[in-house]
């Protein structure tokens, strides 16, 4: 299968760099998977389980979570603003965020700018357990 160059950029710093097979995430337009030869492209990244495939064929899961993704004459960057590794993400943690946003929700009563946030931390935290629990 061919390959070619990702490199995986949070504030953080650079996460990942390397020859990969694919790339797969969700862009805010829907599902994305990159492979070699793909046109120039560059799209705005959603939230969901995300996924790159290693020139050895490993698969590599992990939460992604906004940001941009874009492919330019052969090379991928992969710039979210979340990235979290399945085997980094701490599902008690994502489990009390949960359980808090959810009962936050259900009182009620908040402004318009604490249910969005609310809400932001519900979805963050459903990504983390699909992908850890995937
Ligand atoms: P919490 O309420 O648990 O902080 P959150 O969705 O508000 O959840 P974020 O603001 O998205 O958290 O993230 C803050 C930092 O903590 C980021 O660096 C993020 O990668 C990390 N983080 C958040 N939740 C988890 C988790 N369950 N496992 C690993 N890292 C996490």
């Amino acid at each position: 299968m061919n390959t070619f160059q990702l490199r995986i950029g949070t504030p953080d710093g650079l996460l990942f760099e390397g020859e990969v097979e694919r790339v797969v995430c969700r862009a805010i337009t829907g599902d994305l998977a990159i492979l070699a030869n793909h046109t120039n492209y560059l799209t705005a990244i959603g939230e969901g389980e995300a996924h790159i495939v290693l020139a050895d064929g490993t698969k590599r899961s992990a939460a992604c979570i906004g940001g941009m993704i874009s492919m330019m004459n052969g090379t991928c960057h992969l710039l979210p603003t979340t990235w979290e590794w399945k085997e980094d993400i701490d599902l008690q943690r994502a489990q009390a965020a949960k359980e808090r946003a959810e009962k936050l929700l259900a009182q009620g009563g908040m402004d318009e700018a604490s249910y969005k946030t609310a809400e932001a931390k519900f979805r963050r935290s459903m990504v983390r357990l699909g992908v850890k629990n995937s």
